[in-house]
């Protein structure tokens, strides 16, 4: 892990620590942690975004599901705990029908409980930062909103008390608000100042940088090639020299292959830094 991307030029990526659709993920030694952690280190890589399951919904209507989803946040990160420094990503969740205001106490209260609860096992204070992701709004999904996303942090942290203080982020996907409705394309600074008002940027901690298949509003989650979609090369260059964005991880989650991720890895370094 980590040596594909370097060689596709990046120095940050995301890893699903179990197969994304959801299920047992493996056991991993000891060793092989160390091997990453060294790779890593020598070779300069930023903070990685480990991105939960889809599968994992912590808010959802079915006791079983909201049960097993626990269950996949609580071992991830376990097993992040050998992995310090980085974030963990996840959706929020959709809440099927129970309304937005008891999802985001079942979010809140999970992820509190959670954290609580990987500390004791592991002995340890929690290693990684947890960050909610930013949604289109599709269905019943919680988060499409920077209100919401504010309300789960507010929510965590109350019923969570003074330990849970800086554990939690967020991490903005640029296809996902831009789908929600906030216009990046005719007024970025008023979104991210949007931003800062209701959540501060101080706890933006990542970019999933993408365009978007879609028009702004359309709720729909499609993500797109950068430069190829209703977002647009322009935009998407003023999001990575963003003042308020510098020193993120950025991810990419375009639809892509192997050349197409390292020709954006390239683009993206050439608006970065001329
Ligand atoms: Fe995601
Ligand atoms: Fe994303
Ligand atoms: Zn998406």
């Amino acid at each position: 892990m980590g040596k594909h991307e370097q060689k596709l030029g990046g120095d940050t990526f995301a890893f699903f620590p179990r197969n994304p659709r959801g299920g047992k993920s493996k056991a991993v030694s000891a060793e092989d942690i160390a091997a990453l952690r060294r790779f890593l280190d020598e070779n300069r890589f930023g903070k990685l975004v480990v991105h939960g399951a889809y599968t994992m919904n912590i808010c959802a209507a079915k006791e079983e599901i909201r049960a097993n989803s626990r269950e996949m946040l609580r071992d991830d990160l376990l097993r992040l705990q050998a992995l310090p420094g980085n974030f963990y990503n996840f959706h929020p969740g959709c809440h099927v029908g129970q309304g937005v205001e008891t999802g985001i106490v079942q979010i809140a209260e999970t992820l509190a409980d959670v954290i609580r609860e990987v500390e004791a096992e592991s002995g340890a204070p929690l290693q990684n930062t947890v960050l909610l992701e930013t949604m289109a709004g599709k269905g019943s999904e919680i988060g499409g909103s920077f209100e919401e996303l504010k309300a789960i942090l507010d929510h965590a942290e109350s019923y969570g008390g003074e330990e849970l203080r800086g554990k939690l982020g967020v991490c903005l996907d640029t296809c996902h608000i831009w789908d929600a409705g906030y216009d990046i394309a005719a007024d970025l600074d008023g979104v991210l100042r949007q931003f800062d008002r209701i959540i501060g940027t101080e706890k933006l901690c990542a970019v999933h940088l993408n365009d978007s298949k879609n028009a702004c509003g359309s709720r729909k989650d499609r993500h797109e090639q950068l430069g190829k979609g209703t977002i647009g090369a322009d935009t998407l260059k003023a999001v990575v020299r963003h003042p308020l964005l510098q020193n993120r991880p950025f991810i990419l989650e375009t639809p892509n292959d192997d050349k197409g991720y390292q020709a954006e890895i390239q683009t993206v370094r050439e608006w970065m830094f001329f």
